[in-house]
């Protein structure tokens, strides 16, 4: 198999026919706990000018929701698809890839990748700010929705980083953290996010993603 294959069809376009059933087999399941939590957002009443903390907390909470539903082994449409041995492990591997392959994206000035953007040095740090003060620093200065439409690369590095993070996280702690996610996000929790300290929240085991399960 030729070096980066991976890369090559998740991002290339060279198969678009297997890019889109890899993507829509994966994403179909835990896009759905994304869309569920802006539902929820949207229920509570919560407002986010740029909605970067809105897509923080959608983002980090679908992989280990995911999981949780998963292991709960309610007899639903997620679980049977999942119960096949490794299925959920190649989802993990799946977003894992999307992270790698979108961190390795280089593409230089008319090349079919610059055209979806890629992730430069200034969106990792972003990132990391946006992590630590659990979404409510912005990554970048531009609105989340603007900045998708540009940096469609760099903004699936962002959000499946964090799921992904999260759900290591969760692997090291040994511990569901689902429910501690949602009774952060939405207890007591309503009107503009940004007047909410989350200085407490932070300071959770569940929540204070431990370096270990950071990936580069
Ligand atoms: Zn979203």
């Amino acid at each position: 198999m030729q070096e980066n294959y991976v890369d090559h069809l998740l991002f290339n376009g060279a198969n678009m026919r297997s890019k889109v059933l890899v993507a829509y087999r994966y994403d179909c399941f835990f896009n759905i706990l994304h869309e569920l939590t802006h539902c929820l957002q949207t229920l509570s009443k919560q407002s986010d000018p740029k909605s970067w903390s809105a897509e923080h907390d959608a983002s980090r909470i679908a992989l280990v929701w995911m999981h949780q539903i998963v292991k709960e082994n309610i007899n639903n449409v997620a679980t049977v698809y999942f119960s096949d041995a490794g299925r959920e492990e190649e989802m993990y591997l799946y977003v894992l890839e999307r992270v790698r392959a979108a961190r390795r994206i280089t593409g230089t000035a008319d090349s079919a990748e610059q055209s979806c953007g890629k992730v430069e040095q200034e969106h990792l740090q972003g990132y990391e700010k946006w992590r630590e003060s659990f979404g409510l620093c912005e990554p970048v200065q531009a609105d989340a929705f603007e900045f998708a439409g540009d940096n469609i690369t760099a903004t699936d590095y962002l959000k499946y980083r964090i799921g992904l993070e999260q759900f290591v996280h969760e692997c090291l702690l040994e511990k569901p953290t689902a429910t501690t996610l949602l009774k952060s996000y939405f207890e007591n929790r309503t009107g503009p996010v940004h007047q909410f300290d989350m200085n407490q929240v932070l300071q959770m085991k569940e929540i204070k993603i431990a370096p270990e399960a950071y990936i580069m």
